[in-house]
C-alpha cells in the first residue's frame, strides 16, 4: 500500500510540476493570443477610420450641395419679389391707363358733341341751314367768307376730335402693351414658383440624407472610440504578460546574414504614391538567406499573416518583441526558445512584398521603435 500511496503523491507532483513549467508557455501563448486579437483589433479600427473619412467626405459634399440649393432658393425669392413688383406695378400702369381711356372717351363724346351741337347751329342760324347760310350769301365774297369760315370751323373741331382719337388709340396701345407685360410677368412668376418649390424639395431631400450621414458617422465615431479602448485594454494586458520577464539581453544582432543594405527606412514613406508609416526597416537580402534572432527569446508567433506573409516574433523579455517578416521558409514554431544568432527563418517575398527582402521589427510594450536604435549593424 505504502508503494501506492507513494505512486500518487508523486502523480500529485508531477502534474503540479507540469503546470508550473507549463506556466511561462501559457503567458506566452495568451501574449500572442491577445496580439493577435490586438492586430484584428487594429485592423478593424483602420477600416472603421476609413468609413469615418467616406461619411466625413459624404457628409461635407451634401453641405455643399445644399449650400448651392439654398442660394439658387434665395436668388429665385429674389427674382420672385422683383417679378411681384413688377406686376404690381405694371397694374396699376393698367388701372392708370384704363382710367385715361375713360376721361378720353368723354372728352371726345363732349367734343363730338359740341361739333355736333355746332354744326346743328349753322344749319340752323336764322332759321336756315348751313346751305341757306351759304347760298343764301348776298355776295360771292360773301359767299365764299362764309363757305371759309363755316370749313374753318368744321376743320378745326374735326382736327380737335382727330388728335383726341389719335391720343385714345394710343391709350388703348399702351393698355395692350401693358396687359401683355402683365401676362408675360405672371407667366415668369408661375415658372418662378414653380422651380423655388422643386429646389426647395430637392433642400429637403439633401438635409435628410445629411442628418442620416451626419447619425452614421455618430455611430461610427462612437463605436471607433471604443474599439480604441479595447486596443489599449488589449495593449495594457500584454504589457502586463509579457513584463512577468525582463529583458537582459543587451544590444541586439543585425538579423540578416546575408545583407547590411536598407532598402527601406522606418518612419514616414511614400509607397505607391500613398503616405504611410514604415512599421520596421527592410533588410534587402538574397531569396532563401539566413534570417538571425536578434537575441534570444520565445517564439510568440511563427506562422501566415495577409501582410507580413511567413513571420516570427519572438519576445525577448521587458517587453520586448521583434518580428522578422516576408520569409519564403519559417525553421521554428510558435512556443520554441531560440538562442541569440539561431537560423529562424530564411527571407522571402510572402505577403505584401514586391521582392526578396527581410522586413524586421522591434516593439517595445507594443510600441513600434527604430530597429536601428536597438541593434548593432
Ligand atoms: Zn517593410
Amino acid at each position: 500500500m505504502k508503494h501506492r500511496q507513494f505512486k500518487r503523491i508523486l502523480s500529485v507532483c508531477l502534474a503540479l510540476c507540469l503546470v508550473f513549467a507549463a506556466m511561462p508557455l501559457k503567458a506566452y501563448a495568451t501574449a500572442a493570443q491577445k496580439q493577435s486579437e490586438l492586430d484584428k483589433k487594429n485592423q478593424e479600427i483602420k477600416d472603421t477610420q476609413s468609413e469615418v473619412n467616406q461619411k466625413a467626405n459624404e457628409q461635407s459634399q451634401l453641405a455643399s450641395q445644399i449650400s448651392s440649393i439654398e442660394k439658387q432658393i434665395y436668388s429665385k425669392t429674389v427674382e420672385l419679389n422683383n417679378l411681384n413688383k413688377s406686376i404690381n406695378q405694371t397694374k396699376e400702369e393698367i388701372t392708370q391707363v384704363l382710367l385715361e381711356i375713360e376721361e378720353k372717351e368723354k372728352e371726345i363724346a363732349v367734343q363730338n358733341s359740341a361739333l355736333n351741337e355746332r354744326l346743328r347751329a349753322m344749319y340752323e342760324n336764322g332759321s336756315v341751314g348751313l346751305l341757306t347760310v351759304l347760298f343764301g350769301s348776298a355776295s360771292m365774297s360773301a359767299f365764299l367768307t362764309n363757305m371759309e369760315m363755316a370749313q374753318r370751323i368744321h376743320e378745326s373741331d374735326a382736327n380737335m376730335l382727330a388728335s383726341m382719337r389719335e391720343q385714345y388709340a394710343q391709350l388703348d396701345e399702351t393698355k395692350e402693351r401693358l396687359q401683355t407685360l402683365k401676362e408675360n410677368l405672371l407667366t415668369q412668376q408661375a415658372n418662378a414658383t414653380a422651380k423655388k418649390a422643386e429646389l426647395e424639395a430637392q433642400k429637403v431631400d439633401l438635409d435628410e440624407k445629411k442628418s442620416q450621414v451626419s447619425a452614421d458617422l455618430k455611430e461610427l465615431e462612437a463605436s471607433l472610440k471604443a474599439m480604441k479602448t479595447e486596443a489599449d485594454a488589449l495593449s495594457a494586458q500584454i504589457r502586463a504578460l509579457q513584463g512577468d520577464t525582463s529583458y537582459s539581453g543587451g544590444t541586439m544582432l543585425w538579423p540578416s546574414a546575408a545583407s547590411k543594405y536598407i532598402s527601406s527606412p522606418f518612419g514616414n514613406r511614400i509607397l505607391f504614391g500613398v503616405k504611410e508609416f514604415h512599421t520596421g526597416i527592410d533588410i534587402a537580402a538574397a531569396l532563401g538567406t539566413n534570417i538571425l534572432a536578434a537575441n534570444s527569446g520565445t517564439v510568440i508567433k511563427a506562422g501566415y499573416n495577409n501582410s507580413y506573409g511567413y513571420m516570427v516574433m519572438i519576445d525577448h523579455g521587458g517587453g520586448i518583441v521583434t518580428l522578422y517578416a516576408h520569409s519564403s521558409k519559417l525553421l521554428v514554431k510558435t512556443g520554441d526558445v531560440v538562442g541569440r544568432g539561431q537560423v529562424i527563418a530564411l527571407v522571402g517575398s510572402t505577403g505584401r512584398s514586391t521582392g526578396p527582402h527581410l522586413h524586421f521589427e522591434v516593439r517595445v510594450n507594443g510600441e513600434y521603435k527604430n530597429p536601428l536604435n536597438y541593434v548593432s549593424r
